[in-house]
């Protein structure tokens, strides 16, 4: 190693306090230290090229140094890098919202711009209570799913579920519902079951409090967080038949789905689902800059109307809400989804990732393998009868991760659950490197961690 990678890496542990991250193992490990980035791939300050096999926690899209998003950027900075949206309009945010309601759902017309997809979820949580409070219902109850995962924030935890990440804030959130999660591989029973188990339960709640709840907020076809749990399908379809039966909103929490990684530009068209109110941010920039967007219906944003003395104004803003360079990435990014075919060319790339898994099912310690489009999960458990996991302890995941590490593929799993997360528009030559990677390391790799 280089002395300057080791100056760098004794500076990080001296002043970084890395997300998700414990940091006595850190301070304790061997760190890449990432200094450039070219196409689908990562590098380090060693030199060493790496494949983005989680496409930078899951937000890049056409990869790295792309000319036509670099030129988007500089361009927009000889003109200006922000100004605000409160009280005033700035061009970017205005195209970017028009192409942005082009290509979503067609119920949905209006942009609320933040920053992160726990924003755009805080938002999508107060407007939905907000539209009810203006209508004169006080509705102030939310429907979210088990191990669902919407963002950091409290408001964001409060809607989520995953103990271990979430566990210890308890006291601090509101009261939620929670609904099971339909997570077949883990359900006694047919997918078809799993489905209308959890559904059944939805309406139950639905039922038992028909004058309480605002909305039900769901991470539409995959729950990733938790592990990329795929749903049954129509369960989604099945979620937008009950809310509009009880006359509740549906918030599409699209900020993992979003931007093609389902297969389609958005999660909701596989099940031709419009959601009243849908939530997008990872990918929009192309994974380049921080922007989130929340969209609502014309109808939403109708009982937002009325004199100031109403006081039904959203007073909700963040400082850099529609950054223009931002902005001026997601137009850019948006563009290249048009000009380069990217959801056309997915097929291919969905196969190849299927041809692996099925490989990777049948080794030893290999529980479950789940798909949707570009997102992938193989979970590893202790035994494949019983479906028993590893003590969490044993951190298998990671260790498999770390493993894939000096074979040229940097990947961040979830517990035990391997994740293939590869960017949007990654070439089939490059994906199939990373399967290679994969797979070899699962096959000869994982046996000897196990031990
Ligand atoms: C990552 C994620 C979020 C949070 O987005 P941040 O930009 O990290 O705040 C919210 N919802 C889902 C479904 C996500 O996967």
């Amino acid at each position: 190693m280089s002395r300057r990678t080791e100056k760098l890496i004794n500076l990080d542990k001296q002043y970084l306090w890395h997300p998700f991250t414990q940091m006595k193992q850190w301070l304790a490990s061997e760190q890449v230290v990432i200094e450039s980035g070219q196409g689908f791939y990562l590098i380090d300050t060693e030199g060493n090229r790496y494949i983005d096999g989680v496409s930078s926690l899951w937000c890049n899209v056409h990869g790295h140094r792309v000319k036509k998003i670099d030129d988007a950027i500089k361009s927009q900075l000889d003109k200006i890098s922000h100004s605000t949206l409160l009280g005033l309009a700035q061009t970017k945010s205005i195209e970017l919202a028009e192409k942005l309601i082009a290509i979503a759902p067609k119920n949905l017309k209006k942009v609320f711009y933040s920053d992160s997809g726990a924003t755009s979820v805080e938002i999508a949580l107060k407007i939905a209570y907000q539209y009810y409070r203006n209508k004169e219902q006080k509705r102030d109850k939310f429907i979210a799913l088990r191990q669902s995962y919407h963002g950091d924030t409290i408001g964001s935890v409060s809607v989520g579920g995953i103990e271990l990440f979430h566990s210890i804030f308890k006291p601090m959130l509101f009261d939620v519902f929670f609904a099971p999660t339909p997570f077949p591989y883990r359900f006694n029973g047919t997918a078809e079951q799993c489905k209308q188990f959890s559904l059944d339960k939805i309406e139950e709640l639905l039922k038992e409090n028909p004058e309480n709840i605002a909305a039900v907020i769901v991470e539409p076809l995959v729950q990733g967080a938790a592990g990329i749990i795929v749903h049954p399908k129509d369960f989604l379809k099945g979620v937008r038949r009950l809310t509009k039966k009880y006359g509740v909103l549906l918030i599409a929490d699209e900020v993992a789905t979003g931007f093609g990684r389902t297969g389609k530009m958005f999660a909701c068209e596989n099940e031709q689902v419009e959601p009243d109110i849908m939530c997008l941010a990872k990918g929009i920039t192309g994974g380049y800059l921080p922007l989130a967007a929340t969209l609502t219906t014309q109808e939403i944003f109708d009982a937002f109307l009325g004199e100031p003395a109403e006081f039904k104004t959203f007073y909700h803003g963040h400082t850099y809400t529609g950054n223009a360079l931002a902005c001026a990435a997601a137009i850019a990014s948006l563009e290249l989804f048009e000009e380069n075919k990217i959801i056309e060319l997915l097929p291919a790339k969905i196969n190849l990732i299927a041809e692996y898994l099925k490989k990777i099912s049948l080794l030893d310690f290999i529980g479950d393998v789940r798909q949707c489009g570009l997102m992938a999960g193989v979970e590893i458990v202790k035994d494949k009868k019983t479906k028993k996991p590893f003590d969490y302890e044993k951190m298998i995941g990671a260790k498999v991760c770390a493993a894939m590490r000096p074979k040229g593929a940097l990947m961040r799993p979830l517990s035990d659950v391997i994740v293939l997360m590869p960017p949007v528009a990654i070439d089939s030559d490059t994906l199939q490197k990373l399967l290679d990677i994969v797979y070899d390391t699962i096959k000869n790799d994982l046996p000897k961690i196990v031990k």
